[in-house]
């Protein structure tokens, strides 16, 4: 069977939603398709839990905004992108105001606004710790009064179609029933959110596994930064669940085994002793992570049956502001961690949050594939460089993904129809693979879960928070095997309704593309940088590498890594300094 819209948006998170309706409100004309593994609500943007930021008002400014967002990139972003995203940010912060969403107030009811860290000044917009539910939430209702976007909720997009150069739809599967179809359209957005699943540990939603990094380097669009993976300080340990920086925003406290706030003893770019112990905990979450395994490795963490952990402590800040303002903080730990907050100490370690790297884009989400844009975790615009900050996310989803549903409906209307032979011939010849591939593997040897675990402890080990050149030699090796091993992997599970070990066939043939691009990159890295720390190649290097890695798929299936130079406009290279 055939579809056909003008777009069509591959994923309905936080990107997707906003995206479409941008494009509904450009063109009420258009045709519009959200395609979607999970039912929209479930996308990770839910889980969301700090806030957005946003200039709000007198006591801040754009610069700042920019100059913060610059300089915690460690200089990799695009300064032309940034600039763009502080100046739209707080419009479309408004504008989901306007469309419901109750951001938290102060008591006078101006916005309330939080620190967070690596940011100067208070301004992350919030709706208490549970941000990402009330955006989403805002963004889909607002999404279903446009009858014009049609949903495939529940299908699972395995392919993109190009012809002659240009993006012409998608091949996706009905998860209820295992039919495959064929959905054209003029232009496709790519908006499938992050990767974190490639590692062990992760705050990340078991379906956040790269897939359209994957289906969209597949189709010649080169991914960029690859390498700079973030972690998160304070994840709980064995379920990786976050921990929000708001905790420590709110004045949460991180504490050695000893019982000693171990991070005065660190470079965190904080300028004065002063401000160091006000505002330590806040420092970029990079450095924060170094620190933890320099504990490690001092013996002052704590070891636990899931790995060494160090202590977040809130006491000290009460019932009252927990309920208040970390309400979600104190559900969190009592369900999955079956401590009270108020009264214990958290056990936390840093676990891998964010994807910093994505597709390729320019300012408008357009990538190099004709007729391809894509937004979101999963695309590089790129604002956060080497080092994202947190609560700039939330509003690059809306910034970009309105952005780019501009720029996709435009498109759109401009080309002309998509329906040829060609097009119709290699979306039958995507069907016959899957349905191959189905069978083939009814007779694999190699197990799903063992390749997948494996490949995610070579990740820990070989592109963590520190990395070598040996270690990364050593992980291409081991992930080009499971690569091997994964061509054998077999399913015991035939059947065509909700077929989930058909998914992680899928996910998993995504996610070790993904890896093999992380390694790569880091390995070609010769310096450190944010997030991407060689401990053999300790010092920023810019003359050679203040620059974006573009990594290629070649023809045979190899990769190959050059490098863009970094869009500089208003911020020359300096030292990272933060301080409040
Ligand atoms: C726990 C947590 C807390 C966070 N807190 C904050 C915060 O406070 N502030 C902040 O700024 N950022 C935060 N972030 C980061 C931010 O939330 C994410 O980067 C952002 O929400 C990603 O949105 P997205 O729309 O790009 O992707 P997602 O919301 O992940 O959506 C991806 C979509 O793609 C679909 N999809 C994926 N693959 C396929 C496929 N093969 N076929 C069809 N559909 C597919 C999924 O179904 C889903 O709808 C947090 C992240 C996490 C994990």
């Amino acid at each position: 069977m055939t579809a056909s819209h003008d777009v069509v948006i591959v994923g309905g998170g936080g990107a997707g939603l906003r995206a479409a309706i941008a494009i509904a409100e450009h063109d009420p004309r258009s045709s519009i398709a959200i395609v979607s593994k999970v039912y929209p609500m479930r996308s990770h943007t839910v889980s969301a839990e700090g806030g957005a930021a946003a200039v709000a008002g007198p006591g801040d400014s754009l610069d700042e905004h920019a100059y913060d967002t610059v300089s915690g990139s460690d200089w990799l972003c695009d300064q032309d992108a940034v600039e763009a995203f502080v100046e739209e940010a707080p419009r479309e912060l408004l504008r989901l105001e306007h469309w419901g969403c109750p951001w938290s107030r102060r008591p006078d009811g101006h916005i309330a606004v939080r620190a967070f860290g690596g940011m100067k000044n208070n301004r992350t917009w919030f709706a208490a710790d549970k941000t990402g539910f009330h955006l989403l939430h805002t963004l889909f209702q607002t999404a279903l009064s446009y009858q014009d976007i049609v949903r495939y909720d529940e299908w699972f997009a395995t392919t993109l179609l190009v012809d002659d150069g240009k993006v012409c739809g998608i091949v996706a599967i009905e998860l209820a029933t295992g039919r495959v179809e064929t959905i054209l359209a003029s232009a496709v957005i790519v908006c499938t959110g992050g990767c974190g699943r490639v590692y062990p540990f992760t705050t990340n939603a078991n379906i956040n596994t790269g897939d359209g990094m994957a289906l969209a380097y597949r189709a010649g669009a080169p991914l960029k930064d690859m390498e700079f993976v973030q972690y998160h300080p304070t994840g709980l340990p064995f379920t990786g669940i976050l921990i929000t920086e708001a905790a420590r925003a709110e004045g949460g406290w991180l504490l050695n085994k000893d019982g000693y706030r171990y991070l005065q003893d660190y470079d965190l770019g904080t300028p004065s002793p002063e401000p160091v112990m006000r505002s330590m905990e806040l420092g970029p979450r990079d450095r924060l992570s170094q620190a933890f395994v320099h504990e490690l490795d001092k013996g002052r963490t704590i070891g636990t049956p899931y790995g060494h952990v160090v202590h977040l402590d809130l006491r000290h800040l009460g019932a009252d502001l927990i309920d208040t303002k970390l309400p979600f903080v104190r559900e969190l730990c009592s369900k999955y961690q079956n401590i009270d907050p108020v009264r214990e100490l958290i056990p936390v370690r840093p676990v891998v949050h964010y994807m910093m790297g994505g597709i390729h884009t320019d300012i408008n989400g357009a990538t190099p594939v004709e007729g391809l844009y894509s937004v979101g975790e999963t695309a590089c615009v790129s604002i956060n460089g080497a080092n994202r900050l947190g609560s700039n996310s939330l509003p690059e989803l809306l910034v970009f993904g309105a952005r780019a549903g501009r720029a996709a409906a435009e498109y759109a209307s401009s080309v002309t129809a998509r329906e040829t032979s060609a097009v119709l011939a290699r979306g039958r010849a995507e069907q016959d693979r899957l349905e191959r591939d189905l069978t083939r593997r009814a007779e694999g040897s190699e197990r799903i879960a063992h390749i997948r675990s494996e490949m995610q402890e070579t990740l820990e080990t070989s592109a963590g928070i520190y990395r070598d050149g040996d270690s990364l030699a050593k992980g291409a090796d081991k992930v080009r095997e499971l690569r091997d091993r994964f061509g054998r992997a077999g399913l015991d599970d035939h059947s065509r309704a909700f077929n989930t070990e058909l998914v992680a066939v899928l996910e998993l043939s995504c996610m070790l593309e993904v890896a093999e691009c992380i390694i790569a990159c880091a390995l070609a890295r010769e310096e450190s940088r944010g997030a991407h720390q060689r401990t053999d190649f300790p010092a920023r290097n810019d003359e050679r590498f203040l620059a974006h890695s573009m990594i290629h798929r070649q023809p045979d299936g190899s990769s190959r890594v050059s490098y863009l130079p970094v869009t500089i406009t208003r911020w020359p290279p300096g030292e990272r300094v933060y301080g409040r």
